[in-house]
């Protein structure tokens, strides 16, 4: 028996029945049915987060701090519980379920901690007698569209730190994911949060999401997805004169270079590329290798993905679960498909598997012989397939690397110092690695890109407040 989950549109559960959600491990498997919510019902949470937005900006820090504290202590007792259930409807592993859960806790714990650090500054004025103060404020209704890859972590990243300075939300989950939303909206919700702050619209994109786009009740939007739904977000956002924020796509590269040690660049590369089942933003896409180490790398690699256990991501043993859907399983057949069209040699894996139930089971896939001009290196695949691309030396792969319109992060597997020091230099991503995996961030500092991979201020730590938050400056005349 599943349980009908509601949307909470302010400070009640509303809807009726709308959308089923299919375990990708068993398709058997029904997680759960939720609402869906319309064009009405996204209207009333945005006339309800903006009536609720006056006294819950002027609640004053500790009435923030406990509810966000309550949060991440509710999400911290119950991370195996909440972990499991991301993995079944995600198709994440255990581990990677339980380790996110964590993360959101901890990201909660961190904002909790900055409702209290909230300061300002104050420097006298150029004219006598004036004092000038530079404080900051929410921005009001902020509406948050996020994706289904990482269904807890992403959410607890946008909706802690814009509760946290002052706003109230409208928050739409990827439609593959609504559980993990749902539970962290239902936790902050009986931790104490008031009619109308935090509401949850769950529904189609193209319905509930447009609707946010084209209200004008809408301050500000933080979004995470494709490029082509940031692009209408933008777009949107320009015409209402809103404040927005994009992360996108991503086209990561990893630089191994001859000096490398090769078990961590082998690390970092199996784990970049395929853990996750591929479907991180970060991935490692691209493996860039120079000549002295490629034979070695690249059997070194095939010889890991051999030994990988590709199954159910509730069974404990599964190292790599699987594709999210049946769409998401095409689009990384098509390019199997297309990079083998290109010319490019499939070393190892791009087969369906067949598992104990009807899943969405793909071999992760290794393409060498590849050029960086193929649309394998080019465009985003969001699964578990990378292409190595041999380069002659650092200054190649440098120029390989950047040569891309995403920048979100890049990686280098070197020994030498001076390599190292001049990728990081002169690498065109927001994040760089260093004999580390492109993917795998910390949840205090800064998360965010160049180029065609984001647009607007970085999200997570002490940076998301540029974000949440807008700039005043009172002057006042003493005498
Ligand atoms: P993905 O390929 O990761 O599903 P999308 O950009 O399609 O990327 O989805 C990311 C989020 O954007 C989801 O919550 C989705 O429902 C939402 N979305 C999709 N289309 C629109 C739209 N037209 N307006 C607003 N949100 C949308």
């Amino acid at each position: 028996m599943t349980v009908l989950r509601k949307n909470l549109i302010d400070g009640e559960w509303l809807g009726e029945a709308g959308s089923r959600n299919i375990n990708p491990s068993n398709t058997n498997d029904i997680v759960g049915e939720y609402a869906s919510a319309g064009p009405e019902q996204a209207k009333q949470a945005i006339a309800a987060a903006k009536a609720a937005f006056p006294a819950w900006s002027r609640s004053g820090p500790l009435a923030r701090h406990a509810v966000l504290k309550k949060t991440s202590d509710e999400i911290m007792a119950r991370k195996d519980e909440i972990g499991r259930s991301l993995a079944r409807e995600e198709g994440k592993t255990l581990a990677e379920g339980v380790g996110e859960t964590i993360r959101a806790a901890q990201i909660f714990d961190f904002f909790a901690g900055e409702t209290l650090r909230l300061s300002g500054e104050m420097v006298p004025s150029v004219r006598p007698g004036v004092g000038v103060e530079m404080t900051r404020e929410g921005v009001g209704v902020v509406g948050i569209i996020t994706p289904w890859n990482f269904p807890i972590a992403i959410p607890a990243w946008k909706v802690a730190p814009a509760l946290a300075y002052g706003n109230t939300i409208v928050f739409k989950p990827a439609e593959l994911v609504p559980e993990s939303a749902w539970t962290i909206v239902d936790i902050l919700h009986r931790a104490g949060l008031p009619k109308g702050v935090l509401n949850l619209v769950m529904g189609k994109g193209s319905v509930v999401g447009q609707a946010m786009l084209d209200n004008p009740d809408v301050n500000a939007i933080s979004f995470t997805g494709s490029v082509s739904t940031g692009k209408r977000v933008a777009a949107a956002s320009v015409e209402h004169m809103r404040k927005f924020q994009l992360e996108m796509g991503g086209k990561n590269p990893l630089v191994v270079l001859d000096d490398a040690d090769l078990a961590v660049a082998v690390d970092c590369a199996v784990n970049g590329a395929y853990f996750s089942t591929g479907q991180r933003c970060t991935a490692s896409s691209r493996l860039i290798v120079a000549d002295g180490i490629h034979d070695r790398f690249v059997d070194a690699i095939k010889e890991r993905l051999d030994k990988l256990v590709i199954g159910d991501a509730l069974d404990a043993k599964t190292q790599i679960g699987p594709v999210v859907d049946q769409t998401q399983l095409k689009q990384d057949e098509d390019y199997i498909a297309i990079g083998r069209q290109e010319g490019a040699e499939l070393a190892f894996g791009g087969d369906r598997l067949e598992r104990g139930a009807p899943g969405f089971y793909l071999q992760p896939a290794l393409f060498v012989g590849s050029t960086n001009a193929m649309r394998i290196s080019r465009e985003e695949i969001f699964g578990p397939v990378a292409n190595v691309i041999r380069v002659k030396d650092y200054d190649e792969a440098l120029a390989v690397a950047n040569d891309t319109p995403f920048g979100l992060t890049s990686g280098i597997c070197t020994t030498s110092l001076k390599h190292a020091t001049h990728f990081k230099r002169n690498s065109e991503a927001g994040m760089v690695m260093v004999n580390l995996p492109t993917a795998g961030v910390d949840f205090h500092v800064p998360f965010g890109g160049r180029k065609g991979s984001s647009y607007g201020p970085r999200e997570q730590g002490r940076y998301a407040m540029e974000f949440y938050t807008t700039v005043k400056t009172a002057y006042t005349f003493a005498g």
